[in-house]
């Protein structure tokens, strides 16, 4: 089984990951799946999409729905994709992906599907709209990668069950069909999956919830330090080389996304003999986010100003990326036997 595109001549490894335009962007997605997407591309074939199909599954409300693409596309040109590089596109705008769903979906089983993290978590979240498209997710998802024959997804810690059962779909199709698709796998440059986690301590950064514990790419500068000094602490260890509690794990964590080694090791030290003040790690962590995340802010901002662009944008994206699902589905169809003529 080969996982790269032989149809095209090409043997770059494949890549493919998506964000949902469902709000902001945030610290989260630029370390667990951003940061890596701009890694990638200078050395492999990427496929980035802005995953407008599966906001609808829990936003059927799409009045917001344009002006959250433009921003889900600026802000990741922001951060450093490059159009020229990678395939970045509308996921709606790949006609193949309904159709690679609908063949999925015969694969995938009701139990499975009402057993995965996510699902229940939403289901949970809003009784009122467990559809069909919901409990499907993973499906999708797994459509989406196989289109372009991916092999690495980079994809946060949250992701990992979904890509298990795209590997589970993909197993199962070869073996009823023939061949066709390499096993996808969660991809990141450090090696384990990264979960970012909120400011309180609680649960992970994201674009919804928890809005005063998650760092957004947009967020101005004296909004970031205003968050960050309210992240949760306490009076400090009260002996030498002592566990850290949860919470301050996590501002150590933070502060070695953004932060340099000498300064991390700085509060490291003062942690261990029970010197550190929590008020100047967090002053500290602060001021490193800003200049973390107000280069990105400005650059994105003056993308969406620039809608020609974006439109230029999503145009190149799709027609690269529609190549390469019109190439896969002609083989699947094949496989599949749905070839009458
Ligand atoms: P979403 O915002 O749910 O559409 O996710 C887009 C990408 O960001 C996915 O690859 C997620 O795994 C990743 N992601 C979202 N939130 C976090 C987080 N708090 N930490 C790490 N990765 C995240």
């Amino acid at each position: 089984m080969t996982n790269t595109h032989e149809l095209n001549g090409n043997s770059k490894k494949i890549v493919m990951s998506g964000i949902r335009p469902t709000g902001f962007l945030h610290l989260g997605n630029y370390f667990g799946a951003i940061r890596n997407y701009v890694r990638l591309q200078d050395e492999f074939e990427c496929y980035f999409m802005v995953a407008d199909l599966h906001s609808l599954t829990t936003h059927p409300d799409t009045k917001g729905l344009r002006a959250n693409v433009h921003r889900v596309l600026a802000e990741n040109i922001a951060c450093g994709l490059d159009p020229e590089k990678s395939a970045i596109y509308c996921q709606s705008h790949i006609y193949q992906t309904g159709e690679l769903y609908l063949y999925l979906n015969m694969l995938a089983y009701k139990g499975e599907l009402e057993k995965t993290v996510t699902f229940k978590e939403k289901a949970r979240m809003s009784p009122d709209n467990v559809n069909a498209g919901l409990l499907t997710y993973p499906v999708l998802q797994a459509a989406d990668i196989l289109l372009h024959r991916a092999t690495y997804i980079p994809v946060g810690k949250d992701q990992e069950q979904h890509l298990e059962m795209a590997r589970t779909y993909v197993n199962r199709f070869n073996h009823r069909y023939g061949n066709i698709f390499p096993e996808p796998q969660a991809f990141n440059f450090s090696e384990q999956l990264i979960k970012v986690p909120s400011l309180d301590g609680t649960g992970k950064m994201s674009k919804s919830e928890n809005q005063m514990a998650t760092l957004y790419l947009a967020d101005d500068d004296e909004t970031i330090m205003k968050k960050v000094m309210k992240a949760k602490t306490d009076s400090g260890p009260s002996e030498g080389n002592a566990q850290k509690p949860d919470y301050i794990q996590n501002l150590f964590g933070l502060m070695h996304l953004v932060s340099g080694e000498q300064t991390v090791s700085h509060f490291e030290t003062a942690f261990d003999n029970c010197t550190i003040r929590y008020g100047d790690m967090k002053k500290q962590l602060g001021e490193d986010m800003i200049k973390f995340i107000s280069p990105i802010r400005q650059r994105a901002t003056d993308i969406l100003l620039d809608e020609k662009y974006l439109q230029n944008v999503m145009v190149a994206g799709a027609a690269k990326a529609s190549k390469s699902a019109q190439q896969t589905m002609e083989i699947v169809r094949i496989a599949m036997g749905l070839n009458y003529f």
